[in-house]
């Protein structure tokens, strides 16, 4: 039968086509198959490059669509790409240390990775980035910052929930913890996060991303006992990256802000702790 005797000669193959596209669900084929139609006519397209575009055109439409539906579960909302980040501006960071980890084996060997570094470095972007690159691969993410991973797990206490939340949170491959560091946490809170860690430890990979050094748990997390305990499963097959530059933000208006707020010269958190005045305390940075 010659070409086009596809759409002139017997509409009803057209018709069929279609009608099969539909049947087989296949709605982006569906959509191009006019137009690929057209170029096939003219001449632009063999037909064996015309059947070739029709199923690229699918597969890349359901590609998306999971992407975007694996994206929304994983709670990846921002749109942040290793692409999209721009090496040059943070020197101190080793790009192929970040482009090893976007081959995604610290996921399968179940290891920590934290990215460390003052506010505005781009250790979000790089935890999210990598998200992506981990829901591209087919597996399994899930992000939240610390403050809502201890706010669910607590009000799933309440609930009598607990042992539920904490096997939710347990089943992804990756667990990114955003924001270790910056907000005070809720009481109890530190003794769950210590649970949720256990529960993972050696089954799941995380990334946690903080604006304070190690030595600053034992504040961070209210307790030197709880912060002992969570070091020693968080740093047991880790990777540890420290970003020592300034913030991406304020690179245009850097000089607008007080050296005794920069992050280098402070890194504690910007909110105030509740209740009892803290003692003295020598504040420790993570870049000197
Ligand atoms: P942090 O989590 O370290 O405080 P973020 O990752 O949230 O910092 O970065 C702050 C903003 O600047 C984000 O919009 C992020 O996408 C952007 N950003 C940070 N670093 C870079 C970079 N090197 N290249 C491109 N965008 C960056
Ligand atoms: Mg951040």
């Amino acid at each position: 039968m010659p070409v086009s005797a596809l759409s002139v000669g017997a509409p009803t193959v057209l018709e069929n086509i279609q009608k099969l596209l539909v049947r087989l669900k296949l709605a982006r084929a569906l959509e191009v198959l006019d137009e690929l139609v057209r170029r096939l006519e003219t001449g632009e397209l063999s037909a064996l490059e015309m059947v070739d575009q029709l199923l690229a055109e699918e597969q890349a439409a359901r590609e998306n669509r999971r992407l975007r539906t694996a994206s929304m579960t994983a709670r990846l909302t921002r749109l942040k790409t290793l692409e999209g980040f721009d090496f040059s501006f943070q020197p101190s960071l080793d790009r192929q240390r970040i482009l090893a980890l976007a081959e995604l084996g610290f996921v399968d060997r179940t290891e920590v990775v934290h990215l460390l570094g003052p506010p505005g470095t781009g250790k979000s972007h790089l935890a999210i980035a990598l998200g992506f690159e981990a829901v591209k691969a087919g597996k399994s993410v899930f992000f939240a910052t610390l403050a809502e991973i201890i706010a669910s797990l607590l009000k799933a206490q309440r609930e009598g929930e607990l042992a539920n939340r904490l096997r939710f949170l347990s089943r992804p491959a990756l667990l990114i913890v955003d924001e270790v560091g910056y907000l005070p946490l809720e009481t109890g809170g530190a003794n769950l996060f210590f649970q949720l860690v256990n529960a993972r430890y050696e089954k799941g990979a995380m990334i946690l991303t903080s604006n304070r050094g190690f030595r600053d748990w034992g504040e961070v997390f209210g307790d030197n006992v709880i912060a002992a305990a969570l070091l020693d499963r968080l740093l047991h097959h880790a990777v540890v990256i420290e970003i020592e530059g300034s913030s991406y933000r304020l690179r245009e208006h850097a000089h607008l802000v007080p050296e005794t707020l920069q992050a280098n010269a402070n890194p504690a958190p910007p909110k105030r702790r509740r209740g009892r005045p803290r003692k003295q305390e020598t504040p420790t940075s993570l870049n000197g």
